[in-house]
């Protein structure tokens, strides 16, 4: 059906018939001369059309066509230096392959905006603008590479259910749903699963995944369906060779988004890519950062999102780091399966982008008699956890790991509200399309 994609037309194929399908981005009418600019994946082609040249089938259906028709067309490739790119084809077939309706219920050619909800209900349309769909090729693109580099890593991908009979961590809000006569929820996280897979010999693994959260957020950060990177490894010596191990995907995620010229250009955007190792700074050093600043948090409660951005402000301002780790939380703050680090401190860090939690990981407890006690300490009921509990009496390897946002990631890259860059955001309001 097409021999070129618009961005394979170059210079060499002067002369050269070839043939373009895409969508009518614009047309101009000048009388005798007509402009038809062709869109596809990969950019922009113009068409120019001549009376007299042109055969006059062609020349009516380009002034009958509506915007955003699928076409294909078949030309001779002309050089001409108004054209955009310095070239045009001139058309000896038009093929209309399927008509669009008019008017549109958005711009494409990004002369009028229109508000996040338009452009959320169309986004198949939306996405047709360059620089929206620049951003899923980026993400793409991010996502593939990580997928790539945990394997050279040695890790397995896994894919654990997103069905359960009950909550894995307590806390987070679950989304009930039935299941034939029963309850079960939807997974707030893979974290149990991953857990026991340490026990069964896959001592690495990772999964590209979902999260659903029933929060009722209503933030620039948050979504209640989320995507992540969430990896777990064994035979770790503590919480610093997970860090290790984040903060060379990370920066290779962010080497590979620098790396996406067009779409960066088409962005008008630029990545820095950080060097390692990154900076490690204690939750009680983030603490006394803040109270110098003026920001009071008591210790024991969670840096909230006001102290998050002043800290990243901080950072960034007085010391030009834009990527960090926060380690050494405090234990009460964490889940049951943290390791403590002796009677206050846990084992536990986040990695933070531009002031933004982009990734929460630590070391685990690998002792059945501790995590039993953790889980009471928790007012959580041992006896349901049984298939968890039941691989730490059987030769459970000490580890570690992590879960990666990869929609944060995405949103912190390129300074974006989350909804931004998923491409179809489920928050609380909006689960169409
Ligand atoms: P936050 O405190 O920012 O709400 P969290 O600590 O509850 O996040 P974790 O359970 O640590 O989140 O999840 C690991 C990672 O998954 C987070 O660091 C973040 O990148 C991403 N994430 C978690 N919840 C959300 C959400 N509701 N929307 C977008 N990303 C999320
Ligand atoms: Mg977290």
């Amino acid at each position: 059906m097409r021999s070129h994609y618009s961005s394979q037309v170059t210079h060499e194929l002067e002369d050269e018939i070839v043939i373009l399908c895409g969508w009518v981005h614009e047309k101009r009418d000048l009388g005798n001369l007509k402009f038809l600019v062709l869109r596809d994946r990969e950019g922009f082609i113009q068409i120019t059309a001549k009376k007299g040249v042109t055969g006059d089938d062609i020349l009516e259906d380009i002034n009958s066509l509506s915007k955003e028709s699928v076409i294909q067309v078949k030309g001779k490739v002309k050089l001409n230096n108004k054209a955009p790119n310095g070239l045009e084809i001139n058309p000896s077939n038009l093929k209309v392959i399927n008509e669009s309706n008019s008017p549109l219920p958005l711009d494409v050619t990004q002369k009028v905006d229109s508000d996040m909800d338009t452009r959320l209900n169309n986004r198949f349309m939306d996405l047709r603008k360059p620089g929206v769909s620049s951003i899923f090729r980026l993400r793409s693109a991010i996502i593939n590479r990580s997928r790539e580099y945990l394997k050279g890593e040695g890790f397995i991908e896994m894919c654990s259910p997103k069905i359960i009979a009950s909550a894995s961590e307590g806390g987070t809000d679950l989304f009930p749903i039935s299941y034939f006569d029963k309850e079960a929820f939807l997974a707030q996280s893979p974290q149990l699963y991953k857990q026991m897979l340490m026990g069964s010999g896959l001592d690495r693994v990772f999964e590209t995944t979902t999260y659903f959260r029933a929060e009722e957020h209503d933030t620039r950060r948050h979504l209640n369906e989320v995507s992540a990177i969430d990896l777990e490894m064994a035979f770790i010596e503590s919480e610093e060779d997970i860090m290790q191990m984040l903060e060379r995907l990370v920066v290779e995620m962010i080497k590979t988004a620098s790396s996406c010229k067009k779409e960066l250009e088409t962005l008008e955007w630029e990545i820095k890519v950080p060097q390692l190792p990154l900076k490690r700074f204690t939750y009680d050093e983030c603490l006394n950062l803040l109270a110098k600043e003026g920001k009071e948090i008591p210790w024991g409660e969670d840096i909230d999102t006001e102290g998050e951005k002043l800290l990243g402000k901080l950072l960034q301002e007085k010391q030009g780091i834009e990527l960090y780790f926060i380690t050494k939380y405090p234990l009460k703050s964490k889940p049951f399966y943290t390791m403590p680090d002796g009677e206050k401190y846990s084992r536990s860090f986040d990695l933070c982008f531009k002031g933004v939690e982009v990734s929460s990981g630590g070391q685990r407890i690998h002792s059945h008699n501790h995590l039993v006690k953790r889980i009471e300490q928790h007012n959580l009921e041992p006896e349901n956890f049984e298939y968890y509990l039941k691989c730490f009496q059987y030769g459970m390897p000490p580890h570690g790991g992590f879960g990666l946002g990869v929609d944060r990631m995405m949103m912190q890259l390129l300074d974006l509200p989350i909804k931004e860059v998923v491409m179809f955001p489920r928050d609380r309001h909006r689960l169409t399309p």
